[in-house]
């Protein structure tokens, strides 16, 4: 069953608008989408949903607007309304691509800010303001002035899960997949790898460069432990485990595969394996389950409570209202789009990275400011 909406809020919100009755127009337009979503949404929970899915597509077409989509959001948003699908920075870049005049972010906040920092001219709502991320959260853009002052000269990277603000004060940017390129890339012994102290390690891990990095972190990913790890083998012998760069070093070196989300996803399509585990945010496990049939998932997950702030709901609230515009300002925009740019600069490559696990733990302290 699906793990929202299961308390009958989806049937109170329709209750007051005749728009979203579950007519056979709906059940008509809609019936080729509870296939993706089937091994999630009861049959008895589809009727409640597929109005509103019906309603959302209808106003995106309406007003030109697309849905970024994030691979943590609930599988009806993530498969019945989403138009561009993936994680924070490909969500960004297929935005600004896109000839959209509205972009809503299925996501967090610093999602959305990314999305208009790469996109200043269109509209970009976000269905919840209060849609935050503990990794975001634990800096900001004055907290990296203060580090650039006690460390001159160290060149400062920032994970993209992170405010524009930070991002504007920052020296380039990184994802998951391409962190240790970037470190590597800047020439220095040292550099500043901010805000997740479990990246930092991990990345550490991989190379030569000395990283000082903060003391943010995923409370999503934090939480996994090498011994979960273990228990997993032990319950299902032959099983495969996938986790993310965000999760403790100890968890990265028990697992079989550590990547970005976009490499999580293709590593459990292409491995072959008959059993797999994604050790990351719930919906995750959904959303790859749908397109790799073939791969039984065991599914033990962590929510991300930010994420689940968005709804089929607030998402058709949203976009009928043109409600909570998320706005930069334009000197934040300039600076941080440099800092996007400076990493987009670099060669693309082959593929996403993934962490060798048998790589031993390095020496990683935390700015002193
Ligand atoms: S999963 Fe972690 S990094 Fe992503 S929004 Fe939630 S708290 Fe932030």
């Amino acid at each position: 069953m699906d793990r929202m909406n299961m308390d009958g809020t989806l049937q109170d919100f329709a209750q007051d608008r005749p728009e979203l009755a579950y007519t056979d127009e709906v059940k008509a337009a809609t019936d080729h989408l509870y296939a993706k979503v089937s091994h999630v949404v009861t049959p008895m929970e589809w009727p409640a949903k597929a109005p509103l899915i019906h309603a959302i597509n209808q106003l995106k077409k309406e007003k030109n607007a697309v849905i970024l989509a994030h691979n943590y959001m609930t599988a009806d948003i993530f498969h019945c309304v989403g138009d561009l699908m993936g994680d924070s920075l490909a969500l960004a870049r297929m935005a600004a691509e896109s000839e959209a005049d509205i972009i809503v972010q299925a996501g967090v906040h610093f999602m959305a800010e990314t999305a208009k920092v790469l996109a200043p001219n269109k509209k970009v709502l976000i269905p919840d303001t209060r849609a935050g991320c503990s990794l975001a959260s634990s800096i900001t853009g004055e907290d990296v002035r203060r580090i650039k002052a006690a460390y001159p000269g160290v060149p400062v990277v920032t994970y993209v899960n992170t405010s524009a603000d930070v991002k504007a004060e920052c020296d380039i940017c990184c994802t998951s997949s391409n962190a240790v390129q970037v470190v590597e890339s800047l020439g220095s012994d040292t550099v500043i790898l901010l805000p997740d102290q479990y990246l930092a390690k991990n990345v550490a891990a991989q190379t030569d460069v000395t990283i000082l990095t903060w003391a943010g972190s995923c409370e999503v990913h934090e939480q996994f432990t090498a011994q979960d790890i273990q228990d997993l083998r032990d319950a299902h012998p032959g099983v495969v485990i996938i986790t993310h760069p965000e999760s403790p070093l100890e968890v990265v070196q028990a697992a079989d595969f550590a990547g970005s989300t976009a490499a999580m996803a293709d590593w459990a399509k292409d491995s072959g394996a008959k059993k797999a585990v994604l050790l990351t945010e719930c919906s995750m496990s959904d959303n790859v389950a749908a397109d790799v049939p073939e791969v039984e998932f065991i599914r033990p997950c962590n929510l991300c409570p930010h994420m689940k702030r968005i709804t089929l709901e607030n998402i058709y609230d949203c976009l009928r209202l043109e409600q909570h515009e998320v706005t930069v300002p334009d000197a934040v925009i300039e600076g941080a789009r440099a800092s996007v740019q400076a990493m987009l600069d670099l060669p693309k490559p082959a593929k996403p990275a993934s962490f060798d696990p048998t790589k031993p733990e390095k020496r990683v302290d935390l700015v002193v400011i």
